[in-house]
């Protein structure tokens, strides 16, 4: 992504490569005598047969190549906080305040053990319980979990809720079917697998939205659930979601909000209010931590009151002016989690809420939709592009086009597209999801980007399909400026031909 970097010299030694026998970048001083004699106790608790016999292989390196090695990996990659756009969508790459983080690394935080006694961590169980306050009120849910820690682990948690409250009322072998509609993100029909149950998937309508005689022509008393995401995956907000409602809930069956894209409705709207009974939370997406590569994330599950009981324990209730965590829950599900979740990622978020208000979190989702809205009608009217689903309906936070006729025509797809935009210094938006889209380019720009940013971006597209109808050759090139360039994506996912760790271990697997 770094022009500063010419592919074709490019080589990073790895940390090992570096290392030269008996350099020394930190040295363990002599502790006091007292802790050197707990050091030796706890010792003496570790199985002898656990004991390892040779020195761990460590690369041996002074300070500063540790630190020039680290800060020079980190100006290889692209983030938020360098690169000029990063509108990859469902995602929710916003920016993420500092204050968030100064916040969470807050050593009286940050020092406490999950074993302490309840009375000696107040601090934190009153930040949770205030955060979950929050939470209900954001999302129009009346009680909530803070455990989960990624969204697919709130879907399945919230869909094992579901599943305990048919089981109580011995209906669970009849109702084994959620229904989940073709523009779903994957995890959803996983989660539900997961959790036992068997997926019906329905197709979207012409206008990108759940279409009503597909729903009801299968909702029945098989019928457990919904999973929905409002705006769904095209960016579109279903408005219909209070006849939907009514149409599972007659049939014995609830309604799970799969909140990834909260972004485009907080402070605006409440899945409580559309008839939702059980919600999850992306907070590392809505609520502002970063969370490239995977992690780290929070997926807290909100649900209405009578199904309370069945949420994971331990809930944090507030008794005579204490915290308290309950672990008296005889209906709950259990637990899903170590101690009280991924609290790091909820002290970002609450840290969040608080700096941005109820007002700022409006507005937020406000410039959210707005920017999505501003980059799909400029893109729309580009070459070999096109807004499929109603392209005169306005987008909520996120838009998918559609590189369909420039690949027809030219051959370049939309992965050439998103592949020519990091040869511009540009994140790729996601490409190739929702899956009802052809050659699909989702683009979520969200709050954080000024207007001439959004057309920094806009131009970059427009360039490339110039390029597609002049010189479709040289499109196919891309990328040309990146630090790696064009990548085996077969070998890329084979076990035997990728090694991800040091050299020697991997020698040392091929051996094997
Ligand atoms: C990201 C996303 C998920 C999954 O969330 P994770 O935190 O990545 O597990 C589910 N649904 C939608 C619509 C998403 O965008």
């Amino acid at each position: 992504m770094n022009k500063r970097f010419k592919q074709a010299d490019w080589y990073e030694p790895l940390i090992f490569e570096l290392s030269h026998e008996g350099r020394v970048g930190f040295t363990v001083q002599d502790v006091e005598p007292e802790i050197s004699d707990s050091i030796k106790e706890a010792a003496e608790l570790i199985p002898q047969e656990l004991y390892r016999n040779t020195a761990p292989n460590l690369p041996e390196v002074s300070e500063i190549e540790v630190l020039r090695h680290y800060i020079h990996l980190s100006q290889m990659n692209y983030g938020v906080n360098s690169g000029i756009i990063y509108p990859l969508g469902s995602c929710t790459m916003k920016y993420n305040p500092i204050i968030n983080e100064v916040i969470a690394s807050n050593p009286s935080i940050t020092e406490l053990h999950p074993e302490q006694q309840q009375s000696s961590i107040q601090g934190i169980l009153e930040i949770l319980y205030k955060f979950e306050q929050a939470y209900l009120e954001i999302t129009g849910m009346d009680r909530a979990t803070l455990q989960p820690a990624a969204g697919a682990h709130g879907e399945w948690t919230g869909i094992m809720l579901i599943r305990a409250y048919h089981k109580e009322r011995g209906e669970l072998l009849e109702r084994n079917e959620i229904i989940i509609p073709d523009s779903a993100h994957g995890t959803n029909p996983a989660s539900a697998a997961m959790a036992g149950f068997k997926t019906v998937e329905i197709p979207s309508g012409p206008d990108g939205c759940i279409n009503l005689e597909a729903l009801k022509a299968v909702v029945g008393p098989k019928t457990a659930g919904l999973m929905l995401t409002n705006p769904n995956t095209l960016g579109i907000f279903e408005n219909q979601i209070a006849e939907i409602s009514k149409i599972i809930h007659e049939s014995g069956g609830l309604m799970y909000y799969d909140g990834a894209n909260l972004n485009a409705i907080m402070g605006k709207c409440r899945p409580g209010d559309m008839g939702f009974d059980v919600v999850h939370v992306n907070l590392h997406k809505t609520f502002s931590t970063p969370h490239g590569g995977g992690g780290p994330g929070s997926g807290p599950v909100g649900c209405k009151e009578f199904l309370a009981k069945y949420l994971p324990v331990p809930i944090i209730e507030k008794i005579n002016g204490e915290y308290i965590l309950n672990y008296d829950k005889p209906y709950s599900i259990g637990k899903i989690h170590g101690y009280n979740g991924n609290i790091n990622v909820i002290l970002k978020a609450w840290s969040y809420i608080l700096t941005m208000g109820g007002l700022g979190l409006k507005e937020s989702s406000e410039l959210a939709v707005l920017n999505a809205n501003y980059i799909a009608n400029k893109l729309k009217e580009v070459k070999g592009l096109s807004l499929p689903y109603s392209p005169e309906k306005p987008r909520k936070h996120e838009s998918v086009i559609s590189a369909e006729v420039m690949s027809k025509e030219t051959g370049i797809r939309a992965l050439n597209i998103a592949k020519n935009l990091l040869d511009q210094g540009i994140h790729a938006p996601t490409i190739y999801f929702p899956l009802i889209v052809p050659e699909a380019l989702m683009i979520e720009p969200t709050e954080s980007e000024p207007v001439e940013k959004l057309d920094k971006f806009i131009d970059a597209v427009k360039i490339i399909s110039e390029l597609a109808y002049s010189n479709p050759q040289e499109a196919l090139k891309a990328p040309q400026n990146t630090v790696v360039g064009k990548l085996d994506e077969a070998k890329a996912a084979h076990p035997k031909t990728i090694c991800l760790s040091w050299k020697k271990l991997c020698s040392l697997n091929n051996e094997l």
